[in-house]
């Protein structure tokens, strides 16, 4: 983060503009709006400037700037056209420590003002760094579609309830967040921005009190996450992600997924790297159902789709038989992921009539796989851990059939900024591993489809320094 972002309160204290012209006159409104008294230094100003200086809303001192007039301001802002003045303002409030911003000019600057949405008391701001005010107001007005104007009344309304909601959960902070959460999401918080406020009121002084206080809400979220592109996550995914109170996550899970998941909640990484299982699957198993009954939301986050290679099956199983509610949401999987961001369209009908996903990483270690039904031509393979099994399986798939010139595919960290694609075929794939150094997550594509990539690929990932997975590689 290049800054921090604070809120300030300046309410009745003294802040000091240089300059009058439209510019400042965007500054002084937002000084006013929190509550500060504005002093204008300008020997003019603009209409609008000129008209709350009539009213009152400003201090206007009709003169040229002096050094003085610093002295005792809060906050300083420089917003005049002459350069050179605005850097002595900059450097006058910076050597009395006083906050100052100076207009387009970030390097003088020690604090920046971002792009506000008011809903006050509910407030967003918006910043780039100074890098693009266009962007942020662009950003700005599109979160501006979003956010009730009633957000506002809604915030205050529920800010009356605060204290009695705290006692009747006796101060247990997962309890209150999961009751808000439910106000929020449901017909209280639809009724007041409705405008039905009367209501709303009655709906929640009984939710409180028929509020239960068990401390068994406890549920467990199996969430796919997806290959690795934060984009690519579903609408329940992201929602279920921002209420867990712990999240126990795989090694497949990217980055910038992880980044997306409440700040406050508890990670407990899982493991899962071939032959380095951090925990075993009964272990987690075990974890999920002991958590989910000290009344947790636990957020098992997987990556792809738990239930493609994803033994998302036997984690709900053991949560069936121990009573521990949960609930399923797919994610796109690796094959689906891989194959788009790869331009390799698994099912082309110009090439085959069928797809089939396969294991390169068989329970007992082996790759005794049915080779007969695997190697036809008209289809396409598409192996999920076969990284490390690569030469026997290219060799199975030739001794069964497949020609050696049969293209083939290695989608490396698929759809995310560092993703590879390296093409061959059946007899050069396991040279193409070691020549590239290529890393997994891996995902092998086998069939005539991937001829295509040569002239449907489209996704030009920028290449990053560091792995998308945080445990890749180590
Ligand atoms: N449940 C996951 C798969 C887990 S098995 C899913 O539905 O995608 C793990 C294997 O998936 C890896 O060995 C690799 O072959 C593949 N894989 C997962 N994410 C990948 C990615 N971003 N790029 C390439 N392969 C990936």
């Amino acid at each position: 983060m290049q800054f921090l972002p604070i809120f300030m309160n300046i309410r009745n204290q003294t802040c000091l503009v240089v300059g009058g012209g439209q510019v400042a006159a965007r500054k002084v409104y937002l000084i006013d709006r929190a509550g500060g008294k504005t002093k204008v230094v300008s020997p003019s100003l603009c209409d609008e400037l000129a008209r709350w200086a009539q009213t009152g809303s400003l201090e206007h001192l009709e003169r040229e700037f002096s050094a003085d007039d610093i002295n005792g301001a809060k906050l300083v802002v420089a917003a005049t056209n002459d350069a050179e003045l605005n850097r002595t303002v900059s450097e006058l409030a910076k050597a009395q420590g006083i906050p100052v911003n100076v207009v387009d000019n970030p390097d003088l600057c020690s604090y920046i003002m971002p792009s506000v949405i008011d809903r006050s008391p509910v407030q967003i701001a918006i910043s780039t760094g100074g890098a693009s005010p266009v962007l942020a107001r662009l950003l700005r007005a599109k979160l501006e579609t979003f956010i009730p104007a009633a957000y506002g009344r809604l915030a205050t309304f529920l800010e009356r309830f605060r204290s009695k909601v705290k006692a009747r959960f006796a101060g247990n902070t997962d309890e209150i967040r999961h009751f808000w959460e439910g106000v929020l999401e449901g017909p209280i918080a639809d009724k007041l921005v409705a405008g039905k406020d009367i209501e709303a009121e009655s709906d929640l002084e009984k939710a409180i009190d028929e509020a239960e206080i068990s401390g068994h809400h406890g549920e467990v979220y199996l969430v796919g996450a997806g290959p690795g592109d934060p984009d690519l996550l579903t609408f329940r995914a992201l929602r279920l992600m921002q209420r867990a109170d712990v999240v126990v996550y795989d090694r497949l899970v990217s980055a910038p997924i992880l980044d997306l998941v409440r700040r406050d909640a508890e990670f407990i990484y899982a493991g899962k790297e071939r032959d380095k299982h951090t925990l075993p699957q009964e272990g987690i198993n075990a974890l999920l159902v002991r958590i989910a009954k000290e009344g947790k939301k636990v957020l098992r986050l997987k990556g792809g789709d738990p239930f493609i290679f994803g033994r998302g099956g036997e984690e709900i199983e053991t949560l069936m038989e121990e009573g521990v509610p949960f609930q399923v949401v797919p994610g796109i999987t690796a094959a689906a992921g891989c194959s788009s961001y790869a331009g390799i369209p698994l099912t082309h009908r110009d090439y085959v009539q069928s797809c089939m996903f396969v294991t390169g990483h068989l329970k007992d270690g082996s790759t005794n796989l049915n080779w007969d039904v695997i190697a036809q031509p008209n289809q396409t393979v598409v192996f999920y851990m076969g990284l490390h099994t690569i030469a026997p399986l290219c060799e199975n798939l030739i001794k069964h059939g497949l020609d050696a010139s049969t293209p083939a595919a290695l989608v490396e960290q698929g759809t995310t900024q560092n993703q590879r694609v390296h093409i061959g075929d059946l007899s050069s794939l396991a040279e193409l591993v070691v020549q590239n150094n290529v890393k997994p997550p891996t995902l092998i594509i086998v069939g005539n489809v991937v001829k295509l990539h040569e002239k449907l690929k489209w996704f030009e990932p920028a290449g990053e320094k560091t792995s998308s997975y945080p445990t890749a590689g180590k």
